[in-house]
């Protein structure tokens, strides 16, 4: 029989998708799973050689890495109680791809995401990561909107 075994949550540190951790981590407790948790750093625009000396993109980088590492311990430390069956992920890249990967290599049986259910112009110009991994993930996904936003 298929069991959530391990899921995979991804987190923008937004309000979406904090929300949208409360219902992974209960999923987890229930489901007796261990949990990923996953930040994607975007991809910023690749100036190097451009007109950002090399030196300062590297720094860049390097600065908005311990960054996210400082964000995700934070958020560890506040949110996850006595739940210890965890794991975190900083990667960079797009986020949706990096969703789709770190689900295939983890073997995530669920994915939770949040999502801001954008509609018309705001979703032609914005467009949606949970869309996104939606429509590729090979395991189930689950989507949660903010309460307010419906
Ligand atoms: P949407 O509002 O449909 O674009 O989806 C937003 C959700 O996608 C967030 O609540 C997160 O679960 C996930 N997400 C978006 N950006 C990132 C990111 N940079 N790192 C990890 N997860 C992300």
């Amino acid at each position: 029989m298929k069991s959530f075994d391990k899921i995979l949550t991804a987190i923008d540190f937004s309000e979406n998708s904090d929300y949208a951790f409360e219902y992974a981590l209960m999923l987890a407790q229930e489901c007796n799973a261990e949990l990923t948790i996953l930040h994607v750093i975007n991809e910023p625009v690749d100036l190097r050689g451009f007109y950002v000396p090399h030196i300062s993109f590297e720094q860049l980088e390097k600065e908005i890495e311990e960054g996210a590492n400082k964000m995700m311990e934070k958020f560890c430390s506040t949110k996850l109680g006595n739940f210890t069956n965890f794991k975190t992920a900083i990667v960079s890249g797009i986020p949706y791809e990096e969703i789709i990967r770190e689900a295939k290599d983890s073997g995530a049986s669920l994915i939770v995401l949040g999502t801001h259910g954008r509609t018309g112009l705001d979703h032609l110009i914005f467009g949606s990561t949970a869309e996104r991994v939606v429509r590729s993930a090979t395991c189930p996904v689950l989507t949660i909107r903010l309460p307010a936003e419906q």
